[in-house]
């Protein structure tokens, strides 16, 4: 059996290895357009950055070890341009010589990724203007800093006996994780650096205000934020310098663009060929990663793939989809019957030490697809006990389905132990777990590493205590129309102010009791809610109507918007 596989990193390389585990026999050729196969794009920010220091460390496989381990035949600069589906043939163009030559195949894994959004914009070809796809992006960007442009040039030399510094200015375009992630190591580098984001928010996949605490964060670390706005032109001004026009007027000079405007799957190959493509733009693939031609399989950032928990197309560019997707299509073409299960978006950023996850649907995606069935709450627990040292609270959303209790989703964001709270919840959703799980998980603990009762398991209690109506909960979009009662210590509205609540300290409560009205919802707020779901409880077993607002007035901080509208 002879299998081409195009595309030499995370899905076309994990494909390869593995189809050699389990064939001896079968003859693989894999073909790569670039210079590398198996290399860490996401280590990519992090080597313009300079925390990777050499470009070596981010190559993870040569070309000559999949020969020599695996023999596996690797063509790197070499570009599949045609399939021919009935003839069961692949051009393939040395992209040095522009020699085209033919090979046949009996199967054929497409997995050639995603190219880098590039609009039409005027300047746009401008020197100066980088992506931040592959390791020549990186290593022209690491080329451009160091001595790139005049003006860096001088800053290359710059002696350090000068009194002052003139600053170098970067505009990163896009603010995804691989924009956030540049910005962050340029300004390592001592860049001025302007984010330019169209949407109202970073990190789509957060929900608004979950953003709205990375916005917060990286503002604080130095990095301007310009949301709402798109690029409208790019300039090259007589001093050297380029300058970033936007839509609203505004003017950015820039050192240096880097532009991350997100991915488009690359399909022209799949389209010429005929393959179906889906409604989100991807390669359409079933579970065992066949496209619609029987003998050529699809994988990674070119396809659409079934979301885990809407059950809808969508597009996920990630590397572990990616890699489990090309073991997927190996074992079947080695005759297993494996299966993907779908994905779910998994993913973490880091910034600046800090951390931001996510897993599962957002409330976005639930409200525009019409999902009325979930609730949320929002809590604040600490990374591990309180009385240990170096405890830090984590930001914590969770999104569970009102009529059985099933997780939909979670965002967390933190300086420690973000990753392994979301990595817990992300295995309950792919298990198909509920709140009621993940309240009885038994994770491990010691002081240092957690708490008895995890953040994990606290998710799982507050959402649990909500659907058994213990802790009836209302949010601050609807509970400002209601009866607010604060239940915090005097101290603590000088610091902020719940505009319109009767404060009475929760001990206090059970003795004020006749100060409260009977006839109309009592939604009760503290700092983060957990006085509060005390209040409620005394309120409900004294016959009031009583909501907790989950996450107090923390939550009102990052519901700022709402709470304004
Ligand atoms: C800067 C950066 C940071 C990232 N960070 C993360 C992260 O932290 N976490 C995470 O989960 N994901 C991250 N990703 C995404 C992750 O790298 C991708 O999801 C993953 O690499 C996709 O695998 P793939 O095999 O589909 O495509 P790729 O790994 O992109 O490989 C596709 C390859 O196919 C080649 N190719 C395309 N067309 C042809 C052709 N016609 N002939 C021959 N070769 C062809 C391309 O040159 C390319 O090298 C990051 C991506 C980038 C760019």
């Amino acid at each position: 059996m002879k299998v081409i596989i195009v595309g030499g990193v995370a899905g076309g390389a994990s494909c390869a290895a593995r189809l050699r585990r389990l064939d001896e026999r079968a003859e693989i050729l894999m073909v790569e357009r670039g210079p590398y196969v198996s290399y860490a794009n996401c280590g990519l920010p992090y080597h313009v950055g300079g925390v990777i220091e050499k470009e070596s460390s981010l190559l993870v496989a040569s070309e000559a070890m999949f020969r020599a381990l695996f023999a596996i035949d690797v063509r790197t600069n070499c570009e599949a341009v045609k399939i021919s589906p009935d003839k069961k043939t692949v051009e393939l163009r040395n992209v040095a010589t522009g020699e085209v030559t033919t090979e046949s195949y009996d199967k054929l894994v497409l997995s050639p990724g995603a190219a880098s959004v590039r609009p039409p914009l005027p300047g746009i070809d401008l020197p100066g203007i980088f992506q931040v796809r592959t390791v020549p992006d990186a290593k022209a960007i690491r080329e451009w800093l160091e001595q790139g442009s005049a003006f860096l040039a001088g800053m290359y030399k710059y002696s350090g006996f000068q009194a002052v510094r003139p600053k170098t200015r970067a505009v990163v375009i896009g603010g995804g994780f691989i924009g956030l992630e540049t910005a962050e190591n340029l300004a390592h580098r001592k860049f001025d650096v302007t984010l330019i984001e169209m949407l109202d928010q970073v990190l789509a996949p957060l929900d608004k205000e979950m953003a709205s605490i990375v916005e917060g964060y990286v503002q604080q670390h130095g990095i301007r934020l310009a949301l709402n706005d798109g690029v409208a032109e790019f300039k090259q001004t007589a001093n050297g310098p380029l300058e970033v026009l936007t839509k609203s007027g505004k003017a950015y000079p820039a050192d240096i663009v880097i532009l991350a405007l997100g991915v488009r799957p690359e399909t022209a190959l799949a389209k010429a060929a005929g393959l179906e493509i889906g409604e989100r733009g991807g390669i359409r693939v079933d579970e065992q990663m066949h496209t619609s031609n029987p003998d050529i399989f699809a994988v990674g950032d070119a396809i659409e793939v079934k979301d885990f928990v809407t059950g809808q197309w969508s597009l996920v560019a990630l590397a572990g989809p990616a890699n489990r997707q090309g073991r997927i299509a190996a074992d079947v073409i080695a005759g297993r019957d494996s299966r993907f299960r779908g994905t779910q978006g998994t993913a973490i950023i880091g910034l600046f030490g800090a951390a931001a996850a996510w897993t599962g649907a957002n409330e976005k995606t639930l409200n525009r697809i019409g999902e009325k069935d979930f609730e949320k709450i929002y809590f604040y627990p600490n990374s591990h006990a309180g009385y240990y040292p170096g405890a830090r609270p984590i930001a914590i959303k969770v999104i569970f389905r009102k009529s059985d209790g099933r997780l939909l989703g979670a965002q967390a964001l933190g300086l420690d132990g973000v990753d392994k709270r979301i990595d817990a919840l992300a295995m309950a959703i792919q298990m198909g777990g509920t709140i009621y799980d993940i309240e009885e998980c038994e994770l491990c603990y010691a002081p240092q590493f957690g708490s008895a009762k995890d953040p994990v398991n606290f998710a799982g209690m507050i959402a649990a205590d909500v659907l058994r109506g213990d802790m009836p909960i209302s949010h601050w979009e609807s509970a400002k129309k209601g009866f607010l009662l604060d239940v915090r210590e005097p101290v603590e509205l000088a610091v902020e102010d719940a505009e319109g609540a009767v404060n009475i300290p929760l001990g206090q409560l059970r003795a004020r009791l006749k100060e409260l009205p009977r006839d109309q919802e009592i939604h009760v707020i503290c700092r983060s809610g957990q006085r509060a779901y005390y209040a409620t409880r005394i309120l409900l077993q004294n016959g009031f109507k009583a909501r907790n607002i989950p996450g107090g007035m923390l939550s009102r901080t990052h519901c700022a918007s709402f709470w304004e509208s």
